[in-house]
């Protein structure tokens, strides 16, 4: 048996005391940035479309507020327990101040399986949950955004519920539909920003795009505009996944093919035995024989179990947290570079900035401008990071949590928490 790994919220704080040793953060700062300012549990009711009953739990985690309004995703999970809604609302933190941008971090979370589930019913959690958490919600308090299974129609109930109590409300949420307030280049961004991460790390460490293959697990929104970027670059796709299985072909995957089958709500997997288009698993596309690896679905995919026998050479960390900090320890002596997650899928939270940005000074930028802003932000970023990782001889992990940590104290400093 391998020893027990740790909890995502132990993980991430290991990430955390690792980067904090680092830069010798004083003893004093440990407590008040580790742990959540504020953590909610509420009861969402929903009659289901057979009239039954049921109650799930959802949450909203205030991790810390220092640099800015709370700033978070809200996925529907059946594991978003408390004890991973605070992990990813504690990585919020770090990532958007590793991007420099103003916002503290947050996430919610619904312990729901919305798999097979109506549109009503889905619209019925959605509103119950608002309102539930809706008076620790503000522009200039807390801001929700997309994240697992959900999407910019649930951050339309969202603003709706909330504008139904507090009046019209567009930068309550981002990740809205364009109709509503939402930014152009949004939906596309996270994916989008791992294909910048790629092409700045192609850059830097000399590889050649023409030549290698990425293999991509989940194929929602972030994979598969990631994907889509990624053929658009004529970098070659070998292998795509989605909760039902993956596909695997040497010579590359005809990504429209792949978007094709999204839209039209089939699995990847019906794919497969066609054009010479093989199916595996989840577990094996993560062993697969590619050169880059985006994991972009489920966290602590990549574990003690599999870590030695991950191919790639470079992981750009998609998901949030998706490797725990043992295997992460297997691939730094494996020499396999990690671009962690507060980097990696930073282009999401840039994204929601600029959205949140043009509400509430009522503009809209154009989508190009959109994503040149994007692109020099992820840019900046990823050289801060590689520099103070090269310079340091440190893994791109502990850069990225010690240039976060150090801005978070500054400004918890400044504001007189510590
Ligand atoms: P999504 O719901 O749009 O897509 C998730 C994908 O993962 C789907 O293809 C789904 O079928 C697949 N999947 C679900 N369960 C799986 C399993 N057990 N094994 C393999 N695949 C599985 O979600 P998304 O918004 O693309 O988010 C994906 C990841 O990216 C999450 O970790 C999320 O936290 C992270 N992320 C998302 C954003 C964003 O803007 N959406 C921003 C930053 C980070």
């Amino acid at each position: 048996m391998p020893p027990a790994e740790l909890s995502p919220a132990e993980a991430v704080n290991q990430f955390f005391d690792d980067a904090a040793d680092l830069i010798k953060l004083k003893d004093e700062f440990h407590e008040i940035l580790k742990t959540s300012y504020r953590e909610i549990s509420v009861q969402v009711p929903l009659r289901t479309d057979d009239g039954v009953e049921r109650v799930f739990r959802g949450y909203r985690v205030q991790h810390n507020g220092a640099r800015g309004p709370y700033k978070g995703g809200v996925r529907y999970h059946p594991q978003a327990d408390l004890n991973e809604v605070r992990a990813l609302a504690s990585l919020m933190t770090w990532k958007c101040a590793l991007m420099d941008i103003p916002f503290g971090g947050a996430k919610g979370g619904v312990m729901v399986d919305p798999t097979g589930m109506s549109s009503r019913e889905i619209e019925g959690i959605t509103r119950r949950y608002t309102l539930a958490i809706s008076y620790l919600l503000g522009v200039q308090r807390d801001i929700p955004a997309p994240d697992m299974n959900t999407n910019a129609q649930v951050m339309a109930w969202m603003m709706d519920a909330y504008s139904s109590r507090y009046g019209y409300t567009p930068a309550i949420v981002t990740g809205k539909p364009i109709d509503l307030g939402g930014a152009p280049g949004r939906e596309q961004a996270t994916g989008r920003g791992v294909v910048y991460c790629l092409e700045a790390a192609a850059k830097r460490y000399d590889i050649d795009l023409e030549r290698i293959t990425v293999a991509i697990q989940g194929f929602g929104n972030v994979g598969s505009w990631a994907a889509r970027d990624l053929a658009s670059i004529g970098v070659k796709v070998v292998a795509v996944s989605d909760v039902k299985g993956g596909i695997y072909r040497a010579s590359g995957l005809d990504v429209t093919a792949c978007v094709d089958a999204l839209n039209a709500r089939r699995s990847v997997v019906d794919l497969a035995g066609t054009d010479g288009i093989d199916a595996l698993t989840n577990e094996e596309l993560l062993t697969c024989q590619c050169d880059v690896l985006i994991p972009a679905a489920l966290g602590e995919v990549i574990t003690m179990e599999n870590a030695a026998q991950i191919r790639a050479s470079l992981v750009l960390e998609a998901a949030n947290h998706p490797t725990t900090p043992e295997a992460d320890r297997v691939l730094t002596d494996r020499g396999v570079r990690v671009v962690p997650d507060i980097l990696a899928n930073a282009g999401g939270v840039t994204g929601s900035y600029f959205e949140w940005a043009m509400n509430i000074q009522q503009f809209r930028w154009k989508e190009e401008r959109f994503n040149e802003e994007l692109r020099e932000t992820m840019m900046r970023a990823f050289d801060q990071t590689a520099d103070f990782s090269d310079s340091r001889g440190v893994t791109m992990r502990r850069a990225a949590f010690a240039i976060a940590i150090e801005r978070v104290a500054r400004a918890a400093r400044l504001r007189g928490y510590v």
